[in-house]
């Protein structure tokens, strides 16, 4: 197996350049935003720009796929070796909020070109990432002389990702059938760096809640009431307060049951990654790197679960003071989960965790929603090691391994299909996710196309999926 890069992929891809960055453009001026309702009507304009995309490129089988929420676009092109294994390729074509006064330079959905990075919301998450498929396969058949891919290939891209996937899971078990694969590629993830090529390995899950605190009735007096019942702002305060323990550890009782710890291994491998802590702070615009006792800053971010407040409110917020004891308050709280975890158990535990924190007189309502379960691909798969060829000869330098730190309903995919999940993502974290001025490099977006145009003919050559 020749890890040199193939001059007949590169020609194509050189061609088509212009063509595919044109669609990609086209489909990123539609601000499918899967968290506003306003834009459900983009999120299905989305859903069939991308089907027609698919068609266009040559996908016998393209089809939106409704879902209570937003809807999913599902894509097949059978191999013509009835024997080649079936990959099924996630991504989503939903995005995060972005207006332009949240501090982007230019409009987040009028995409612009600057120093050949393309910035737009939906870039590099997960809109650029979806589409180098389309172009990646077409550079696979123009430079093997094949008419269908050597894998059958199948793509399941979601609407609903950026909203925590509610309705993912029971469109999975719904359509198992159709979706049955034996690798699921998941492009919705990021590399170290664009000197530094990667491998994900695993993703955290996620669950969220919000906590919603309520004192008296309505406003009440400070001095007429104050200090004689409850302020459901204070409640809310103590319990933040009451989240970590005095070494940045979740103090929720039961919250690290089943927790897969990092082998001495995977520490290992972590350690010896070009981890710059001051490059990372700019990234990360922040001041300090701070967390878990015992912990490096990537064992953090990617093998730890954390506990995070992304939202706080109560009383009154306007200019001068209103000497009031609020009648409400509010709590938004996300969870990042790590293997061995489970989304179901970790509500539960929050719930009988607050019941004991939170006073008599405050009434409460804690809402969860957007669960996802965190996944880890297992280091040794065949399939692990196709993606990492195919990525070397794109980028014509060795591969190393990282994890994510976000979350995504790939363990779903692997739950329900039984499928293991791998990861090709040309992303850098510099790109801004979920940020204003997101961004996609060029140079990147096309060594991901390149990489999908290896990736089949060597999955079809070297891995075997029959039992
Ligand atoms: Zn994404």
């Amino acid at each position: 197996m020749s890890h040199t890069p193939d001059s007949a992929v590169r020609t194509y891809i050189a061609e088509h350049r212009e063509t595919f960055l044109d669609g990609l453009r086209e489909w990123l001026r539609i601000p499918s935003v899967s968290a506003q309702p306003d834009h459900a009507a983009d999120v299905l304009r989305s859903a069939d720009w991308l089907a027609a995309k698919l068609t266009e490129t040559g996908f016998p089988v393209a089809e939106v796929w409704p879902t209570p929420g937003a809807p999913a676009v599902y894509a097949e092109w059978p191999s013509d070796d009835p024997e080649a294994p079936t990959v099924l390729v996630y991504g989503h074509h939903d995005v995060q909020p972005a207006a332009r006064e949240d501090g982007w330079d230019s409009d987040p959905f009028e995409p612009v070109v600057r120093e050949n990075r393309l910035y737009a919301r939906g870039a590099a998450d997960d809109k650029g990432q979806v589409l180098f498929h389309t172009l990646g396969v077409r550079a696979h058949l123009a430079a093997t002389g094949r008419m269908a891919p050597a894998v059958h290939l199948k793509l399941l891209i979601e609407g609903e990702e950026e909203s925590g996937s509610p309705h993912f899971r029971a469109l999975v078990q719904e359509r198992a059938g159709r979706l049955a694969a034996d690798a699921v590629i998941v492009s919705d993830t990021g590399m170290w760096a664009a000197d530094t090529p990667t491998v994900c390995t695993g993703m955290r899950g996620l669950a969220e809640c919000e906590i919603r605190f309520q004192g008296p009735d309505q406003d009440i007096h400070s001095g007429s009431f104050g200090g004689a019942v409850p302020n459901p702002a204070t409640a809310a305060a103590r319990l933040v307060a009451a989240l970590h323990d005095e070494h940045a550890r979740v103090a929720i009782p039961g919250f690290y049951d089943g927790v897969v710890e990092l082998t001495d291994r995977e520490r290992d491998l972590f350690a010896e990654l070009p981890f710059d802590e001051r490059s990372w702070l700019r990234t990360a615009r922040s001041y300090a790197a701070v967390g878990e006792a015992g912990h490096t800053t990537l064992e953090r971010i990617w093998a730890r679960p954390t506990a995070e407040v992304n939202g706080i409110g109560g009383g009154y917020q306007g200019p001068g003071s209103k000497t009031i004891i609020p009648s409400e308050a509010l709590l938004k709280l996300s969870f990042r989960l790590v293997a061995g975890q489970d989304p179901e158990h970790i509500e539960k535990a929050v719930r009988d965790w607050a019941a004991g924190q939170i006073p008599p007189g405050i009434r409460y309502e804690i809402v969860f929603s957007g669960a996802t379960r965190p996944c880890l691909t297992p280091l040794d798969h065949p399939a692990l090691q196709s993606v990492t060829r195919a990525m070397s000869r794109a980028f014509e330098q060795p591969v190393r391994y990282t994890r994510e730190g976000g979350s995504g309903p790939a363990a779903d995919l692997q739950e329900v299909l039984g499928a293991p999940v791998l990861f090709l993502g040309i992303s850098i974290p510099s790109d801004g996710w979920h940020a204003p001025n997101e961004k996609v490099e060029l140079d990147l977006l096309f060594k991901g196309v390149e990489t999908a145009a290896y990736l089949w003919g060597d999955l079809a050559e070297h891995w075997s999926h029959a039992p």
